[in-house]
């Protein structure tokens, strides 16, 4: 698949857009097709400042979706680095993505499901642990805090993740 196929998929424009933002996706769109190029020639090629071509390369490299390979000049011990793109990964990527995000989602459901919210106007919201110890004050201002109920926002959660979960086939 060409590069420009993969970049239809907007779930994977998404994702990379979020990992190397509208620079990385510039270079990306006009990375040549075919061969393996140094950060120099990418950047003279794309006519992309060679620190940021630097730093998409890197950014990709960390998520395993660029890979060089190292070439020693025999003469001058010089050191060049031939990069190619590994965009076929992204679909796994994007996968342990949302897996990631589904466990903190879910943590965070458990945390709202498990605990009884007081709020302070000034200051956000307690615990029922953090403001029973006060008689029921901010614990950081000393307002009298009110009941929060969190049935929206358990309830956007819940949206969230069983959304997520789909995605990924666990339902
Ligand atoms: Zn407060």
């Amino acid at each position: 698949m060409s590069i420009a196929e993969i970049l239809k998929d907007e779930a994977i424009r998404t994702y990379l857009h979020r990992l190397i933002r509208d620079e990385g996706l510039d270079l990306l769109e006009k990375f040549p097709e075919e061969g393996e190029y140094s950060d120099e020639e990418l950047a003279e090629k794309t006519g992309i400042n060679l620190n940021s071509v630097r730093h998409t390369l890197y950014t990709l490299y960390e998520k395993r979706l660029a890979e060089y390979r190292r070439l020693k000049n025999t003469e001058t011990g010089w050191l060049t680095y031939l990069w190619t793109l590994r965009l076929d990964r992204v679909p796994g990527a994007v996968m342990e993505d949302m897996k990631m995000m589904l466990e903190k989602l879910e943590a965070r459901e458990n945390f709202e499901e498990e605990n009884d919210f007081y709020l302070c106007k000034t200051c956000g919201t307690f615990t029922f642990n953090e403001v029973m110890e006060l008689d029921f004050a901010c614990p950081r201002c000393t307002q009298p805090v009110e009941h929060f109920d969190n049935e929206a926002l358990l309830s956007a959660l819940k949206r969230r993740i069983s959304a997520i979960r789909e995605c990924l086939g666990y339902e």
